[in-house]
């Protein structure tokens, strides 16, 4: 039976790379998205071109009832078996004393309180165990100063949150890891109001470079795989050293 999976911010970026790779490996797949339907009828047929089953649900993480609507639109694939909880935003980048409360809030909203609320509907459905992978950020040791604190305070928690989840839902089968990317070429930054960031800060990459969406891809699709059995807890950085 193929595994199924459900991947949050699937549309664009991180969330396409792992939805392409994870159909590759043999996955079933729901994206889940915000506003995108170009992008995402984009994913779904890639997913489909693989020959594996997708369906792709605009369903906002901050919002528990379509939270809910998008798992409910993945048992239509076949029995649960992962979560990448991917959807992220940054805010304008800019110095801490300018941070608008509405920005700080939306973050919290999308990078906390949208990983939670999957988590749990994951926990929930993963009867016979599986596997999450919570996107985090290497922001979350590094602490972005100048950029955006408060994303980096958040994704200290998604690394938190994996570690305590990790240990509860253990004896359930079910492992909890999370993956801590660098600097990503992504339309993230352009949202943020710096488009060439990746480019720009590549010389505080000990690689000399910025990451590729697929590179991420890689290491998530192997902690949602049989080879990553006795790992959970883990945070595993793809950050080219940084
Ligand atoms: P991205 O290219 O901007 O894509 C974000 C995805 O999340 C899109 O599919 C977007 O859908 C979706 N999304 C945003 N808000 C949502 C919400 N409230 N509900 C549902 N979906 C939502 O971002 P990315 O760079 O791939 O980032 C993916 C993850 O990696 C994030 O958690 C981010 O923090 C993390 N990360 C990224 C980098 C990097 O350098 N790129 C580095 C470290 C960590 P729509 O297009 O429909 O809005």
């Amino acid at each position: 039976m193929n595994p199924v999976t459900v991947i949050t911010g699937g549309s664009r970026g991180i969330g396409a790379a792992v939805a392409r790779r994870l159909a590759h490996d043999g996955h079933h797949i729901a994206i889940g998205y915000r506003r995108d339907h170009d992008a995402a009828a984009a994913v779904l047929a890639d997913v489909r071109a693989l020959g594996r089953q997708a369906v792709a649900v605009p369903a906002d993480t901050t919002d528990p009832d379509q939270v809910a609507g998008l798992f409910d639109a993945a048992a239509d694939l076949g029995p649960l078996t992962g979560l990448v909880n991917n959807a992220g935003v940054t805010s304008p980048i800019g110095a801490f004393t300018d941070l608008r409360p509405d920005d700080l809030r939306h973050v919290v909203d999308v990078n906390l309180i949208g990983y939670v609320l999957c988590a749990q509907q994951a926990a929930r459905r993963l009867d016979t165990g599986g596997a999450i992978v919570n996107i985090s950020s290497a922001a979350a040791t590094l602490g972005s100063p100048g950029e955006y604190i408060h994303y980096a305070a958040v994704k200290a928690a998604t690394d938190t949150l994996t570690i305590g989840l990790a240990k509860e839902l253990a004896p359930q089968g079910i492992r909890v890891n999370a993956v801590a990317p660098g600097l990503i070429r992504t339309d993230i930054h352009a949202l943020s109001g710096m488009p060439d960031r990746p480019d720009r800060n590549a010389g505080r990459v000990p690689m000399g470079r910025p990451g590729e969406p697929d590179e991420v891809a890689g290491a998530v699709a192997w902690l949602l795989g049989p080879d990553a059995s006795y790992t959970t807890g883990a945070v595993l950085r793809v950050a080219g050293g940084m």
